[in-house]
């Protein structure tokens, strides 16, 4: 637990993350950042794609205060849907609203996302909202239900963590959701600390969707989470076409391919970008063992 918070403390230090940014994909991010810009991004999803593996995009890049950066954010992410499209990749879009100007002005915020939103409908394209901690929870899925009045492709995460998930699934149970366990380190009067905890409600969460009859978007690295989902599917007859495993890159990659190849839908949630650094401390503090991908990058040059 003293590692966890160590690591978020870290991924939350603005002066490193800019120092990070200026020394470019250092400490064996390499391993788990699918490159620094469009084209390399476009060629790991191909070679996810040849694997039968489809992807979510995520520009990288959060807890942005400057309009001038949130705007930059927007035209990186517009440039994006472009090359989805262009290139044909099988391939849709992860954004977290921090990067678009939430903590700079509401309003500002929603023009961005809805400019996002916009374009991706033009090409058929689904944009997931990632959530951020708890402070910007209501007010992003306030930007989720008002955009989604006018499109059909917006979809949002519910983290397991929180006490009040399982009534925001109900509130959100028409939406395509992606079901996490919760990245942030958030405080005892919202949110599980324990371990069990999360776990228990995590599996009721993901079997109250998937019941639902709407798309679910099972994401997680443990493998004890998806054998037990792969045994409820089954119980209860509901098809492949209505849910997806999703895992980020770079991580426990033979388990992604062989779900792939036991024909289940796969989806690897793939950031890039220059703006590494918290994914990548959230990344230590979620499992220190990922220190790992840093030694053997280090040891392996
Ligand atoms: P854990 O509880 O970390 O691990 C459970 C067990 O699985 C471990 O004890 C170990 O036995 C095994 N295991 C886990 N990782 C590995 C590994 N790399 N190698 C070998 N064994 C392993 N969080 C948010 O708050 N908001 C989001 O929008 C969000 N989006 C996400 C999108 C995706 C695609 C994924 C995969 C995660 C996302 N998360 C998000 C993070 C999520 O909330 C968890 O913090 C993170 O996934 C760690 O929890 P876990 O379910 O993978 O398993």
């Amino acid at each position: 637990m003293l590692l966890r918070d160590f690591f978020i403390q870290l991924s939350e230090n603005q002066l490193l993350n800019s120092a990070a940014q200026k020394y470019g994909l250092k400490l064996g991010a390499q391993s788990v950042v699918a490159g620094t810009n469009i084209p390399e991004v476009i060629q790991s999803i191909k070679e996810l794609n040849a694997q039968g593996i489809s992807c979510t995009v995520d520009n990288l890049g959060e807890f942005v205060f400057e309009k001038s950066e949130a705007t930059k954010a927007k035209e990186q992410i517009l440039a994006v849907i472009e090359a989805i499209h262009t290139e044909g990749v099988d391939a849709h879009i992860s954004l977290k609203p921090s990067q678009l100007g939430l903590d700079i002005d509401i309003d500002f915020c929603y023009d961005n996302l809805r400019e996002i939103v916009a374009l991706a409908a033009e090409y058929d394209i689904f944009v997931n909202f990632d959530m951020e901690n708890y402070d910007r929870l209501q007010v992003s899925f306030d930007l989720v239900e008002e955009l989604s009045k006018t499109y059909d492709n917006v979809g949002t995460v519910i983290q397991a963590y929180f006490f009040r998930a399982k009534e925001d699934i109900e509130k959100f149970k028409d939406y395509r959701l992606r079901i996490v366990k919760g990245a942030y380190k958030e405080s005892e009067s919202v949110a599980y600390q324990d371990k069990l905890d999360i776990d228990l409600n995590y599996i009721e969460l993901i079997e109250y969707h998937l019941l639902n009859g709407k798309f679910t978007s099972i994401a997680t690295h443990d493998h004890n989470v998806i054998d037990h989902v792969k045994r409820f599917v089954k119980d209860h007859n509901i098809p492949n076409d209505k849910f997806e495993f999703q895992m980020l890159y770079g991580f426990r990659k033979e388990m992604q391919l062989s779900l792939a190849k036991e024909g289940y839908n796969f989806c690897t949630y793939v950031p890039f970008g220059q703006d590494w650094y918290g994914y990548f401390m959230r990344r230590l503090a979620e499992r220190p063992q990922n220190l790992n991908l840093v030694t053997k990058q280090v040891f392996n040059k």
